[in-house]
């Protein structure tokens, strides 16, 4: 089979299942991984041929897109601040707005030093640890999750940015204290409440982890408030708390800070322009 071939039976394969878009992006994507071809290479090699190996691996695709598989699980791989990530079913496909919050602390970082080190809470593929650790290679930094599967893919994607994380399993709803004092604590938590879920898709319903994304209706800041209260004990003074927030919710968050005695509360917006990350200071 060539390439040509293989392409317009993957077309007519998903042709009922996403827009041509989208099965052109995919296609893209594991062209890439599947075969090391650029872009330009899929346009410019119609003929090459293709092995039966590489055409099953394709076949199996198929079957896993019109399952709504995220494609991201698929190749086992995605990007993230520019840099390569492993993800798999134990852990959140990294977004784009959580590149917003990351790009926002090393902002801050340009003009206040660190003395202590950055805290992770809810680490999963640790794609917030590691592109801070990326850019600021002398800080310590420490990441914690509850799942230890997540940890293992975290601490393989620390090996393959070249970084050293500090990985910790650690239930953050649970009493065991956690060593050190941090400058910086940052966490993008579970947020997403169940009467949200019904506008969500399959590909994120089906197959990313639960835990890391709904809440309770009944206390949707339940991990908010206990960060917040972990953070009083663990930043410096001065520290910095950083959030992704849930876009629905920035005013309760904002009230859950200044009930918690935090100052100098900003909320700011994504690219979407939509309430997504919240920053606020500890003052001892
Ligand atoms: N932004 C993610 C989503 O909408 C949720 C991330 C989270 O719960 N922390 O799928």
């Amino acid at each position: 089979m060539t390439l040509s071939e293989l392409r317009t039976q993957f077309f007519e394969s998903l042709k009922d299942v996403y827009p041509s878009e989208e099965t052109q992006a995919f296609f893209y994507e594991l062209t890439g991984h599947y075969l090391q071809l650029r872009r330009i290479d899929v346009a410019l090699k119609p003929k090459q041929e293709i092995s039966t190996e590489v055409s099953n691996l394709f076949s199996e695709a198929i079957s896993k897109l019109k399952r709504h598989q995220p494609i991201q699980y698929i190749t086992g791989i995605t990007e993230f601040f520019g840099l390569p990530f492993g993800v798999n079913e134990h852990t959140l496909i990294p977004r784009p707005e959580t590149e917003e919050l990351v790009e926002w602390i090393l902002k801050d970082l340009q003009q206040q030093p660190l003395q202590h080190g950055i805290l992770d809470i809810g680490t999963g593929s640790g794609c917030i640890a590691i592109s801070l650790a990326k850019h600021l290679p002398k800080v310590p930094i420490t990441a914690l999750d509850i799942s230890q599967e997540a940890l293992q893919i975290a601490t393989k994607n620390a090996v393959r940015n070249t970084v050293e994380i500090d990985f910790l399993k650690h239930d953050i709803l649970s009493k065991t204290p956690l060593p050190k004092t941090y400058d910086i604590i940052v966490s993008n938590p579970p947020y997403v409440r169940e009467l949200e879920k019904k506008a969500m898709h399959h590909n994120v319903l089906d197959y990313e982890p639960g835990t890391a994304l709904f809440v309770s209706d009944s206390d949707p800041l339940l991990f908010y408030r206990k960060i917040a209260q972990v953070a009083k004990s663990h930043l410096s003074p001065k520290g910095i708390l950083y959030f992704e927030i849930n876009e629905y919710l920035g005013k309760e968050m904002k009230t859950l800070l200044e009930t918690e005695g935090f100052s100098e509360i900003q909320l700011k917006k994504d690219l979407f322009g939509k309430d997504r990350m919240l920053k606020c200071r500890w003052y001892e």
